[in-house]
């Protein structure tokens, strides 16, 4: 269609190294779903009060440059308002950072195997995307941050703790990287609160140091979209300077607030993630598996010899349960599962061992 052609050629050569979306199925509501790392328990009650009384403001736009939830924010961290960005989504603040320090033939690294998504924004900017390899316990390569090929990056990103890996660098190590680079030392902590430790407290002592949180996976609100970006005013500016307008909504503004201040709450949700973590490493141990340890809501597991990762994925699924899995990252041999509750873990191990027991 001529029409069509006139109007395709006047599209900018934005992401032309991205391979086209794939069509995807809408999802089967009755599948259990161990793929993406949410957290499956309702909000406390007053949290979920907060959101429905935000629908009476539905005729309003949401407060201008996130104030108040950047104010929670800052006072639950311990920082000024200043050092705080919010975004809808931390996925949305990944995508500033790209934009705002990457032109076309700059150079970003990643400790790898990573979190994909970072993959994309790289090629968005038609930059180069440096995967440093950590091996399989993910230990700071720190030297070669410095000193090898990443030296000419324009900003290091690293998630502590790690996706797809669960694995998780102490603290020691993040500052020694920090304090001997020039560069953004992009911290991604979306796992934190299931982690024992944070890089929060050096955010007042080295300007190069930006961190990202998340609500999505600790705070259950993966789909009402709230996370923060946290470090220097003038970083953080620069990065709300180039925001969408009204990037989040009265809901989660609200949800977020109120999170802020019932925090509490949640307590028994993140002791009961990690104990069942911890279960779930044992039992998967047991079946012939051999389980990555993890600091986060998810599980990286060898699968048993003779099948590969997609295998396990297709023969999960046929059993209404879905997992994720990374065959382009070196882990043909693995899939990810994630932390949910009791009832989907054993309804996981029960799909497990019927799928054993028909291979034997
Ligand atoms: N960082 C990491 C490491 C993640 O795994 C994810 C979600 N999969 C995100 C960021 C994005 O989270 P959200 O946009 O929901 O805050």
């Amino acid at each position: 269609d001529a029409k069509l052609q006139s109007v395709l050629s006047c599209l900018s050569q934005l992401g032309r190294q991205l391979d086209p979306l794939p069509s995807m199925t809408a999802p089967d509501a009755n599948c259990i779903k161990l793929n993406t790392n949410e957290n499956p328990f309702a909000l406390p009650s007053p949290v979920m009060q907060s959101a429905v009384a935000a629908l009476e403001r539905q005729y309003l736009y949401p407060e201008n440059d996130n104030i108040g939830l950047r104010e929670a924010a800052a006072k639950a961290y311990d920082l000024s308002r200043d050092q705080v960005i919010a975004g809808n989504g931390s996925s949305e603040l990944l995508g500033l950072i790209y934009r705002a320090f990457l032109a076309p033939g700059d150079t970003v690294a990643m400790m790898s195997p990573g979190f994909s998504f970072n993959r994309k924004l790289a090629a968005l900017q038609d930059a180069k995307f440096l995967e440093i390899g950590c091996g399989e316990l993910q230990s700071l390569p720190i030297e070669q941050l410095l000193f090898g090929p990443a030296k000419d990056a324009k900003f290091i990103l690293l998630a502590n703790p790690n996706n797809p890996t669960g694995t998780f660098v102490p603290i020691a190590d993040i500052e020694r990287l920090v304090a001997q680079s020039d560069r953004l030392i992009v911290v991604d902590e979306a796992y934190v609160d299931f982690a024992p430790d944070s890089a929060l407290r050096l955010i007042n002592r080295y300007s190069n140091l930006l961190l990202l949180r998340t609500f999505s996976k600790s705070y259950a609100t993966a789909g009402i979209r709230v996370g923060f970006g946290l470090g220097h005013p003038e970083i953080i500016g620069r990065l709300r300077n180039i925001q969408n307008v009204f990037n989040m909504n009265v809901i989660s503004h609200a949800v977020g607030v109120s999170i802020f201040s019932h925090r509490p709450a949640y307590e028994e949700n993140h002791k009961h993630i990690r104990d069942e973590r911890e279960r779930v490493s044992a039992t998967l141990t047991q079946l012939g598996f051999s389980v990555t340890p993890s600091q986060a809501n998810f599980l990286l597991a060898r699968v048993p010899a003779g099948r590969d990762g997609i295998w396990w994925q297709t023969s999960l699924e046929r059993k209404k349960i879905l997992v994720a899995v990374f065959p382009d990252k070196g882990l043909k041999d693995c899939i990810r599962v994630s932390i949910g509750t009791k009832a989907q873990m054993d309804a996981f191990f029960e799909a497990v061992n019927d799928i054993l027991r028909a291979e034997s």
